[in-house]
């Protein structure tokens, strides 16, 4: 992979968790770096270390508006990601989806830049095949809560692979899957911010249904990693790339190993099972390894060392 020539890259979404780490790591190989972003679950404390660049720069714009820049990749990642946000104005995350997928395209195809997806494992939906290759299409509910996220995803990978028949442009789709790290949104609702700062402050561990169903985690140090080298694989690779951590825990198994990692005296709560809420997920990575020769390499506790340090530092400052 050649890293040397810098580029000029708009990362939408640059303010969220995964955008921030992506931006920083961007600057870091000595890239221009566009952040574009409407600050509905991202902040600028993400970014606020990356400002010291005079290669970084930022702007508040909601991608479902067209956008007018001159860049030579695009990476697509402004969307709420958490269940809880993105319920919150489900017809804004559809927008933000179609629309903003679609603005991203028109971009990229004016300028001529590479367009990079951040679409997700909920394009399987629940699933009934296990692990999930990229050749299963899914089993989702097209009018169910999380539909405007999932169904938003499906179509916004339908509109980058006819932007790519059509007008030829080079696409990069990536499934990802649950990630985690420091950045993550305190209140966002996901289950391992929940569960870290809960354990942290001694409250009852709130696990939704019987906390049988599955997730795989992955480090964001990992995901980064496979964005770059899809980003910057062969002209041919378009995805779509299943990107994840194979390792596949219980939530209850993940309440414990929390409950362990912290000391904490926290005890585990039954609550509700969201609708729709996938009973297991887990990636099947043979095609990054195959195509980018990516694999994760943090496992699940050494990841979460770094986690619990980052919430941990919320917690002290009265902000989680
Ligand atoms: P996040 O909520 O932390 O970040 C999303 C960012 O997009 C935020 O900064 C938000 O303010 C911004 N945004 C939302 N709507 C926007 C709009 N209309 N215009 C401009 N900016 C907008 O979530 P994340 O975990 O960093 O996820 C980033 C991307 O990766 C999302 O597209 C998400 O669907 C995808 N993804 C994430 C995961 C994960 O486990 N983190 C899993 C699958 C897919
Ligand atoms: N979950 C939980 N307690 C929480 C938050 C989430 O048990 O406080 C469960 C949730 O029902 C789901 C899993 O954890 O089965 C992962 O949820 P998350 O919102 O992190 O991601 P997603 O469902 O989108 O994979």
């Amino acid at each position: 992979m050649d890293y040397s020539f810098h580029k000029r890259i708009l990362v939408t979404g640059g303010a969220g968790f995964l955008g921030s780490h992506l931006c920083d790591r961007l600057l870091k190989e000595g890239h221009e770096v566009i952040c574009v972003d409407n600050f509905f679950t991202g902040t600028k404390e993400n970014i606020l270390p990356l400002m010291e660049s005079n290669r970084f720069e930022w702007i508040r714009h909601d991608i479902t508006e067209p956008l007018m820049l001159e860049v030579d990749e695009i990476y697509n990642l402004a969307c709420p990601a958490s269940p809880p946000h993105y319920q919150h104005d489900p017809i804004h995350t559809m927008k933000t989806s179609f629309l903003g997928a679609y603005n991203m395209l028109g971009l990229a195809k004016r300028t001529g830049a590479k367009v990079f997806q951040a679409s997700t494992s909920e394009c399987y939906g629940d699933p009934q095949v296990h692990p999930q290759p990229e050749s299963y299409w899914g089993n989702v509910n097209p009018i169910g809560i999380r539909s405007c996220y999932d169904e938003g995803k499906r179509c916004a990978e339908t509109l980058f692979f006819d932007y790519h028949r059509q007008h030829g442009l080079e696409i990069k789709v990536a499934r990802i899957f649950n990630t985690y790290g420091p950045n993550m949104h305190p209140k966002d609702g996901r289950v391992v911010s929940n569960f870290v700062i809960q354990a942290l402050k001694g409250e009852d561990i709130t696990v939704y249904g019987d906390g049988r169903q599955t997730r795989s985690f992955c480090y964001v140090d990992d995901l980064i990693e496979g964005f770059v080298r899809l980003m910057n694989s062969d002209k041919q690779i378009t995805g779509p790339v299943n990107l994840g951590n194979p390792g596949e825990f219980t939530m209850i198994e993940l309440a414990e190993l929390i409950i362990e990692m912290t000391g904490s005296s926290s005890k585990l709560v039954n609550k509700p099972l969201p609708q729709d809420d996938p009973k297991q997920r887990r990636p099947d990575i043979a095609t990054a390894k195959r195509d980018l020769g990516w694999e994760p390499s943090v496992p699940l506790k050494e990841g979460l060392v770094k986690t619990i340090a980052y919430f941990d530092g919320l917690v002290k400052k009265g902000l989680a």
